[in-house]
């Protein structure tokens, strides 16, 4: 990728917020492909190597909610959600946004979410061992695979990041801040709703909620069962 733009693709159909995130993230180096419709955003994702999308949820046609199962994880997504408005955010996490921006936002902050999930997913299969397991499950990095009892698992890239930091920790109790930080980059703790809705999802995909334990008040625990 050296000497190439990495490409975003921003889905927003009010145009005033469009220019600015996209006059923003240009000048921060960033290729900017800017649509108007999630049909729009599907049809780039075809023609384009993609390798994140800022996504509005009100969008004329089928929503940012829509357009994110429809990219099933493949690629990450920062929504753009209304502000203190924690059902939108719930859902859009639940459709497999990896994290999401209030709006009014500045663009500063956005630029700096849009890097720490690019570094997040850049960095993927590049550390550790390429293997882990606990119980049932079996966590490939190189090929980002999860097996439970030997049936692949589908899971975002969020969810599969935090199973893999939970499976590198085994039988240790790890706190929500601690995967906020550390999984999501964000460095002000007490979003922790957001992991709570992911861990749920997680338990929900594998199918063995008891691999996963909840520690009251504090966080939680992969274990062997
Ligand atoms: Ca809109």
């Amino acid at each position: 990728m050296t000497g190439m733009a990495t490409t975003i693709l921003l889905v927003e159909d009010e145009p005033s917020i469009g220019a600015l995130v996209r006059s923003y993230l240009a000048r921060e180096g960033f290729g900017v492909l800017w649509v108007r419709s999630g049909e729009d955003a599907l049809a780039e994702l075809t023609r384009h190597p993609i390798e994140l999308i800022v996504l509005d949820i009100g969008l004329p046609g089928i929503d940012g909610f829509e357009v994110c199962r429809r990219v099933g994880g493949r690629v990450p997504i920062i929504m753009l959600t209304a502000r203190d408005d924690e059902p939108d955010r719930v859902a859009g996490l639940e459709a497999g946004a990896d994290d999401y921006v209030p709006k009014p936002f500045s663009p500063r902050e956005l630029a700096a979410r849009v890097k720490a999930v690019l570094r997040r997913s850049r960095a993927d299969g590049t550390t550790g061992a390429d293997v882990s397991s606990l119980g049932p499950v079996t966590l490939s990095r190189t090929s980002r695979e999860v097996h439970v009892d030997g049936r692949a698992v589908e899971l975002t890239q969020r969810e599969f990041d935090l199973l893999d930091y939970l499976l590198e920790r085994p039988n240790m109790v790890v706190s929500r801040d601690d995967l906020l930080a550390s999984v999501w980059g964000f460095l002000s703790p007490g979003e922790t709703r957001t992991v709570e809705v992911h861990v749920a999802q997680l338990r929900k995909k594998l199918g063995r909620p008891e691999l996963i334990r909840t520690i009251r008040g504090i966080g939680y625990k992969a274990v062997a069962a």
